[in-house]
């Protein structure tokens, strides 16, 4: 099945599958977004959605909450906030909500985050039991009463959150956080080269590395095609 193009409710005109140049805030779920999109071909409509977004299926089911028969809302039904349980953040827009009581939410793309991912000998997984703390927030548990789900490297030893790094990657893409170094590689500066400037020698580099290609990882798989990401974030700085 192919989805290069689609009709979708919350929008008149047809839309096309592209990859977005840059960033984009999705009009489903209001979430930011890279990469994969569907969008107008009308530029004055400015209309994205995330591919997960424009694809929803009217009904979803997720491996850490087996219990739960999740439905695609456009909106949360109810006039009380909601928080994802996947990431943590507030819900704006497209969601899936269980019939709980005490209901389950998740965006569309927190729905869909892979399980596991890997790269130059590196795997992540994703997990809702830590073991370990966070690396961003130094704790076990995100705000709001939320749990949250992390993606723990397969040594056990390095964890994010979903939700610190989404925050991370939000709050940083337009701050010149990223750059290019000559092989034309996401470099996320913050931590590996603190950790390696600390630390020192060879071990010292070694972690700072493994951290960043971790890092790099979860970037990845919450936020898809690191390559389109990069030149994503390299379009946004130079606007
Ligand atoms: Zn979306
Ligand atoms: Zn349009
Ligand atoms: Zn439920
Ligand atoms: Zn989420
Ligand atoms: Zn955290």
């Amino acid at each position: 099945m192919r989805f290069t193009e689609t009709d979708h409710f919350s929008h008149p005109h047809r839309l096309l599958l592209i990859s977005a140049e840059v960033p984009f805030r999705c009009d489903g779920c209001k979430e930011l977004g890279f990469g994969l999109c569907y969008q107008c071909p009308y530029e004055e409509c400015n209309f994205h959605l995330h591919k997960e977004c424009g694809n929803a299926p009217p009904s979803t089911s997720h491996p850490f909450l087996k219990r739960c028969n999740f439905k695609f809302y456009k909106e949360t039904p109810g006039w009380r906030a909601r928080f994802c349980d996947a990431c943590g953040l507030d819900i704006n827009g497209f969601l899936y909500q269980c019939s709980h009581e005490h209901a389950h939410d998740l965006h569309p793309c927190c729905a869909k985050l892979p399980k596991s991912l890997s790269n130059n000998g590196e795997k992540i997984y994703l997990s809702n039991q830590v073991r370990s703390k966070c690396l961003k927030c130094k704790r076990k548990e995100i705000a709001n009463g939320v749990k949250g789900w992390s993606y723990v490297s397969s040594c056990g030893n390095y964890c994010y959150h979903v939700a610190c790094v989404k925050e991370a990657i939000i709050e940083n893409w337009q701050s010149g956080y990223f750059q290019l170094d000559a092989t034309n590689e996401l470099q996320i500066s913050g931590p590996s080269q603190e950790l390696a400037g600390r630390r020192g020698g060879n071990s010292g580099w070694r972690k700072a590395r493994k951290l960043w290609l971790i890092l790099k990882l979860v970037v990845s798989a919450i936020f898809g095609d690191p390559v389109t990401l990069i030149s994503s974030l390299v379009q946004a700085l130079l606007d």
